[in-house]
């Protein structure tokens, strides 16, 4: 009948404008990192920032002592204690606190915000109790910040801008350690800030404590980005700079990555003109998991509006943002035979009473089409690191040797956030489109290793590497 046309067209054109068939694939990997060589090059370069850290040395396990880490990133935020025994371990000791970020915190001052993430610190602290072993006169803290900063030095960086619904303005443009330094001394914690770290080189950091070959650290939860570990003499913007080890961990920040290349729907073109931030974070938009869910909200819409198979429209679906994406997934992997959980989900969100199975089903695609193109793309991301860093088999970008005589190292890329850890389809289709633009001979040296709380773990380490 003619609604189900409609509605086939629909998925059809949905399916068309989230083509990533591997020629493509291919093409977003060059335009990766053609991007982080001008991004390198000089300041303003290219979309991607490719921060510097000043992170020349990554922790090797001779670390020991008490550090702290404070983790402001997403929709949680961490405090953390670890002991380091000065000897490598895989089971490291560590205690973990997590609490979600009040809205209004989110959206206020930065005394507020500082505040509250002191107060929480001096919880934390207050728990250690009489009886603990901990006896330091002066705790050392690394501090996770998971947003664009600008560092000057390891523990000092000035906020660039707010991403992922934050939005604090007397913030952007300070430095973000010496707030926090100044909020720890007006709640009375004796304190250092050690280290500011974004949550990639936390994990990075921790993933290399755990196995040497680890080169670079992607995170896709809330946002997403990337860091690794690039020569000193590859960037070119800070010429003169002397880094001991002649490496530097650079932060792509790759959620803001844009290219011709990527494959875009007039509903990507929609959440980008009505988010706060409209022609920013082009990438993280396709991929993370703060937008999945909406972009899959949207296709339902315009289904609904097409057709009347999923009864009178209802007012739901113009809610930005209702579909949350941990939802979207919970229906992407309804096993059920009638999709029980398909509808459920679709009655509580949207308050669309009757859905037939057919029309399940096709939320289902749905679904599968967003996550395919996400994954997808998130894996050409990470081979274009590879590829700027030589470990994508070719030899790097101006390497001449060709692909039967270059030995490829064991290449390992540490990856955290709950939409990779969480989402089994998702992380599926991300590693099949890594072996298949690398090929199976190439992809098999490149491990993907889930770390869990390594963006925290790891600054307490860099706290412990950079402490006075
Ligand atoms: P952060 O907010 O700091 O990025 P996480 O790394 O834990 O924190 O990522 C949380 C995000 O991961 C959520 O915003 C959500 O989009 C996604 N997520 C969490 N659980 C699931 C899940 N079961 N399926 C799909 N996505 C999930």
């Amino acid at each position: 009948r003619r609604k189900w046309k409609k509605v086939a067209n629909v998925v059809r054109e949905l399916e068309e404008g989230c083509d990533t068939r591997v020629g493509r694939l291919r093409q977003v990997v060059d335009a990766m990192a053609v991007e982080m060589h001008a991004g390198l090059a000089s300041e303003g370069g290219s979309k991607l920032k490719m921060l510097l850290t000043f992170v020349d040395n990554l922790p090797n396990g001779t670390e020991r002592g008490t550090y702290y880490a404070l983790h402001l990133g997403g929709t949680n935020f961490r405090v953390l204690r670890v002991q380091l025994s000065g000897q490598p371990t895989s089971d490291l000791e560590h205690e973990v606190e997590r609490q979600p970020i009040p809205y209004n915190v989110m959206t206020s001052t930065s005394e507020d915000l500082f505040d509250f993430i002191a107060s929480s610190l001096k919880d934390f602290i207050a728990k250690e109790g009489e009886g603990s072993n901990i006896s330091q006169d002066r705790r050392e803290l690394g501090f996770t910040f998971s947003f664009p900063v600008k560092q000057m030095s390891v523990s000092s960086g000035i906020l660039i801008k707010w991403t992922k619904g934050f939005s604090i303005v007397d913030m952007v443009g300070r430095d973000v350690a010496a707030c926090l330094q100044e909020a720890l001394t007006r709640n009375g914690l004796d304190v250092r800030v050690a280290a500011l770290v974004n949550d990639t080189v936390g994990t990075l950091a921790v993933g290399h404590y755990h196995d040497p070959d680890t080169v670079a650290a992607i995170i896709i939860g809330t946002g997403t980005n990337a860091c690794y570990l690039e020569r000193v003499d590859a960037i070119i913007k800070c010429q003169g700079l002397l880094m001991t080890s002649g490496r530097m961990v650079v932060n792509m920040e790759w959620g803001n990555f844009w290219s011709s290349h990527l494959p875009r729907t007039s509903y990507d073109i929609d959440l980008d003109a009505e988010s706060p931030n409209p022609n920013d974070q082009g990438f993280e938009k396709m991929i993370s998991g703060m937008y999945l869910g909406d972009l899959v909200r949207r296709v339902i819409l315009r289904m609904s509006l097409e057709s009347d198979m999923f009864g009178p429209i209802s007012p739901k679906l113009s809610v930005p943002f209702i579909l949350r994406t941990p939802l979207m997934a919970a229906m992407h992997e309804d096993n059920s035979p009638d999709l029980r959980e398909v509808a459920r989900i679709l009655t509580d969100t949207f308050e669309i009473p009757e859905v037939p199975l057919k029309a399940r089903k096709i939320v289902v695609k749905v679904c599968d089409v967003v996550t395919r193109r996400a994954g997808r793309l998130a894996a050409a991301g990470i081979v274009g690191i590879l590829k700027k860093i030589g470990r994508d088999g070719s030899g790097g970008i101006t390497g001449g040797r060709s692909r039967s005589d270059t030995k490829m190292k064991r290449t390992v890329v540490a990856i955290e956030g709950g939409l990779y850890s969480k989402y089994t389809l998702f992380r599926e289709y991300l590693r099949e489109a890594l072996d298949e633009i690398l090929g199976e001979d190439i992809a098999k040296h490149v491990v993907l290793k889930v770390t869990e709380d390594g963006s925290g773990i790891g600054a307490a380490f860099l706290a412990a590497s950079y402490s006075s």
